[in-house]
């Protein structure tokens, strides 16, 4: 019975690889900076939310973002995950359960980490974490130069740094990065109103407040209808630098909030209604210890460990998946471009695109791999 299933999930691979037809018509993908999987899965830690070294006021996150029982502790943290997504969607990388996301390159820092992600590719010459540009091809430009996604891929990010990491140049899609300005042709938009906040933010980082990044790609998906749309989300990681716990769990409270709404806005948007996909995840991990969540890399251990989530046409409701697996970062760009039925190639090697796991339900087994869960969206 199981090597039938073997061969049945084998079979639905291929189906998959061979067929061109888009699984989906839009794809969101959404990254909050540094956010490990054991807050996603298990919600605030129980000793770092009541050390006062973290946290300044221990009773009132205790009251905010603390049950004894693990499910009710994490929905408390991330509502729409473990409502929305958990029912409509499928969330990997609980590696209680063996079920693990990686970054497959070495350093596990940002500049890696998002250049894994969109090129497919974990590449081993060191970029460190400065505004050095990308040389790598990317799957948004890739997309952007395919006749169907031409001027509909645009993204959005917190830190500063991105902008480089895509390959920005005059000539390529629209990516705005850190406290850059938006554009203010069209009068009907909130563009002015946020560019006013920004030019009186005194103390600027390299990182803009997370609020701003979402409310500029928020202005820019109501006017402009991107198909493909990255946001980059960054103040979960400097919270967990500046060694705030507090901190850290309100701005990952707040990043579930903000995809509420865009999920929201999408399903009651005609243009996006039904055939969006949304692709969460993080670029790194964090430490495992409480003496070394705050920081990441090359020599802390769990730094590697990551989670994904996915929601939307082309991913099965499958929940939290719960059986043993392997998915690495690199997977994700040619899951993007497979679910769009294009096929990203560059002058590096390219990591296949992600097949779910089947799982096992209480009377049957699912095949969980994309394509055999949903049919093909038109064009
Ligand atoms: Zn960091």
């Amino acid at each position: 019975m199981k090597s039938f299933l073997c061969i049945c999930c084998l079979l639905a691979v291929q189906f998959c690889f061979s067929q061109s037809a888009p699984l989906t018509r839009n794809i969101f993908i959404i990254t909050t900076d540094g956010f490990r999987w054991q807050e996603v899965f298990k919600g605030a830690d129980p000793v770092l939310i009541r050390d006062p070294h973290y946290v300044k006021d221990t009773s009132l996150m205790l009251q905010q973002y603390w049950d004894n029982d693990a499910d009710t502790r994490r929905k408390k943290l991330l509502p729409f995950f473990w409502s929305v997504i958990a029912q409509q969607g499928m969330l990997a990388g609980n590696r209680d359960f063996d079920n693990d996301v990686n970054v497959a390159n070495l350093y596990k820092i940002s500049y890696p980490g998002y250049n894994e992600i969109f090129t497919g590719y974990a590449d081993l010459k060191f970029i460190p974490n400065l505004s050095v540009r990308n040389k790598n091809r990317n799957v948004l430009e890739y997309l952007n130069e395919q006749e169907e996604y031409a001027g509909k891929v645009a993204a959005f990010s917190s830190w500063n740094v991105l902008p480089f990491i895509l390959g920005k140049t005059a000539t390529t899609m629209p990516v705005n990065g850190g406290y850059e300005m938006l554009n203010e042709d069209n009068s009907d938009t909130i563009n002015t109103l946020i560019n006013q906040v920004q030019k009186n933010i005194v103390h600027k980082t390299n990182t803009r407040h997370d609020l701003l990044t979402f409310e500029s790609a928020k202005s820019y998906i109501e006017q402009e209808h991107p198909r493909v749309l990255f946001l980059g989300l960054g103040e979960t990681d400097e919270c967990a630098h500046n060694k705030a716990y507090d901190g850290y769990l309100q701005k990952a409270h707040q990043v579930d909030a903000m995809l509420a709404e865009l999920w929201y806005y999408v399903q009651t948007d005609p243009f996006y209604k039904d055939n969006t996909t949304f692709i969460i995840t993080t670029d790194h991990g964090r430490g495992a210890k409480n003496t070394n969540w705050n920081t990441h890399g090359f020599w802390v251990k769990g730094s590697g460990e990551t989670w994904m989530a996915m929601l939307g046409p082309g991913i099965a409701a499958s929940g939290e998946l719960t059986g043993k697996q392997q998915i690495y970062q690199k997977q994700i760009a040619a899951t993007v471009s497979f679910m769009l039925g294009e096929k990203f190639s560059a002058g590096h090697p390219v990591a296949d695109p992600i097949l779910l796991q089947e799982k096992i339900t209480e009377n049957k087994k699912i095949p969980q791999t994309m394509a055999v869960s949903v049919s093909a969206v038109n064009k």
